[in-house]
This record gives structure tokens, sequence and C-alpha cells, in this order.
């Protein structure tokens, strides 16, 4: 139902054993990425997963180790013979900034659509998905996002008859589509009982721990959260350059209680993740310090 892959896990530059952090999530055949560094098509190529059904591509910012493989991925996606729109969402400058990476890749066989995002909070709908943009405190604007899969409610019969609906429309209507009949507007809202609980990931890097990220994280199937620094000693740099610690992303975690909290975005001189997290999970239990290629399949809940 959503697919989701972290990509990579590394902060700042690509390792050989670690490509540069981003998340690509697959939903109804359609493919939205967010953050492209340098790399993130290598890391694609070795999952296994096609660029070219990717519809959307989301980015928190504007350091080049979130963007900068923008540019390699867009030319693949025109060698693959891409003719449908591509949707590009990001902070302000969104288009000064991929107009200047297109100067080396200036042809190609789609058309690039722009989102800038200037409120601090931002809500939109792009094919399967529903997309929360959030600004968070990095030393350049930001924002984290949160992806969702909304679920209608269960078909309802008796609404249905007492709508004197045909009964031919209904799995039309239940299938969201609305139409008229006999000069009457049908729609779904009119056969479905209230929303069930879909599917929800909500992924920030690059920030310090504002209360906002764990706002947007609550309840979420799956929260991937920066954790630069696991070492003690590297707080303060954490709080210098804007970036969290894995204890800071634990309690925000702990406050937003989602089913499960990845960590991403190692400092390249963390090599071992893994030494840190008995304490992680002491102050959240469902943490885990995400690999490279790690994958979650998302299903709606059987009822
Ligand atoms: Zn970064
Ligand atoms: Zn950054």
């Amino acid at each position: 139902m959503l697919d989701i892959c972290l990509l990579g896990t590394g902060g700042m530059m690509p390792l050989p054993y670690r490509w540069l952090t981003s998340m690509m999530a697959r939903c109804r055949g359609s493919n939205l990425l967010i953050d492209c560094g340098e790399g993130t098509q290598v890391a694609l190529k070795e999952k296994g997963w096609s660029p070219k059904p990717i519809d959307v591509i989301c980015f928190t910012h504007y350091h080049a180790d979130h963007i900068s493989g923008l540019p390699g991925l867009l030319l693949t996606m025109g060698n693959a013979e891409r003719v449908e729109p591509l949707t590009l969402v990001g902070p302000k400058g969104l288009e000064r900034v991929v107009s200047a990476l297109r100067t080396i890749a200036p042809e190609l066989p789609f058309e690039l659509k722009f989102v800038e995002l200037t409120e601090n909070r931002e809500h939109m709908e792009l094919g399967p998905y529903v997309i929360d943009a959030y600004r968070v405190n990095h030393n350049v604007i930001c924002y984290g996002y949160s992806i969702s899969i909304p679920r209608t409610g269960r078909f309802d019969v008796e609404r249905a008859k007492a709508e004197a609906i045909p009964q031919k429309f209904w799995s039309r209507l239940q299938k969201g589509e609305e139409m008229e009949h006999e000069g009457r507007l049908l729609t779904p809202g009119m056969v479905l009982g209230p929303d069930r609980r879909g599917l929800k990931v909500t992924y920030c890097t690059d920030t310090r721990p504002v209360p906002v990220i764990a706002e947007y994280a609550a309840g979420a199937d799956l929260f991937i959260c920066e954790g630069m620094y696991g070492e003690k000693d590297k707080a303060a740099k954490a709080k210098e350059y804007k970036h969290m610690t894995f204890y800071e992303a634990a309690y925000l975690a702990r406050e937003a209680q989602p089913a499960q909290m990845w960590l991403t975005h190692y400092s390249p001189s963390l090599t071992r993740p893994e030494e840190y997290m008995d304490e992680v999970r002491s102050i959240f239990p469902r943490a885990k310090a995400a690999r490279d290629g790690w994958t979650m399949e998302l299903e709606f809940d059987e009822d």
C-alpha cells in the first residue's frame, strides 16, 4: 500500500558504505522522493527501485547534501523517456536553485512544476499523497514533511438507500468518483461513513528539536528523524550547527509516540551508530539506528 525506503543515512557527504539521507515512497504506481543529494540515484539503483515513476520530489532545504544529486537524477528520468510532469516542492527559492542546477541538465522531455513553500505550515495533495510541510529550525530555511495516505470510510448501505442513490453508481462512488444523475450531483460523501485511520510517515533532518516536529510525528507509523551525533560531547556542536543528537531525537519521539522511529543523517565521523542505542531506547523504546536501504511496507489496519 505505502512502501517506504530510506535510501541513505548519511549527512554532509556520501561515504563508500553510506549514501546521503533521502527517502522514497511508493503508492499506487506513483513515487515520491524526499531530498536528493550526491549519489541518491546510485542508492536507488542499488535498491532496484525505478526513478521513472517519481512524480514528486520534496526538498527539506538547499544544502548540497540534500539537493546536489538532482541534475543527474533528472537526466536519468529523461533518458528513461519520462514525459509526465514532475512536481518539485521546497522552501522559497526552489525555482531559482533548480534553474541554476538545470544549466547542466537543460533539455528534459518532461515539464517541471514548482511548489514553493512560504508559510510555516503548508498542506497539499499530489496524486495519492497528502503532504504536510512544516518549518523547522536549521541555519537556512528548512522544512520537515509528513506524507500521508488517507483512508475513506466504510461503504454505508443504509445511507446510500436513504439518499436514494441507484445501486449502479455505488461502486464508482465508493472509489471516490463524483457523478451527475438526473440533475443531481452524487458525491462519495453520500455513501461513505466517517474516515478511517490512514497511513503516515514523518520525516525531518537538519534541525534543532522544535515542538512542531513532535506535533506532526504524533501517531505516525514511521518517524524518520535526524540523529547527527550519538557522542555525548557533541551536544554543543549539534546546537551550534543546528542539528540534533540521538537523544534529542528520542525525546521528540517520546512526545510524539510514533509506531517506530528510525534515526538517520549521521555525521561522517559516526561510524557505529548502534553503540548509542541502549541509551536512546531507554528514552524511546521503539527507536532504531537505520541503515541504508531499510524498507517498510505499510498497510491499512484490517477492519
Ligand atoms: Zn544535511
Ligand atoms: Zn543542512
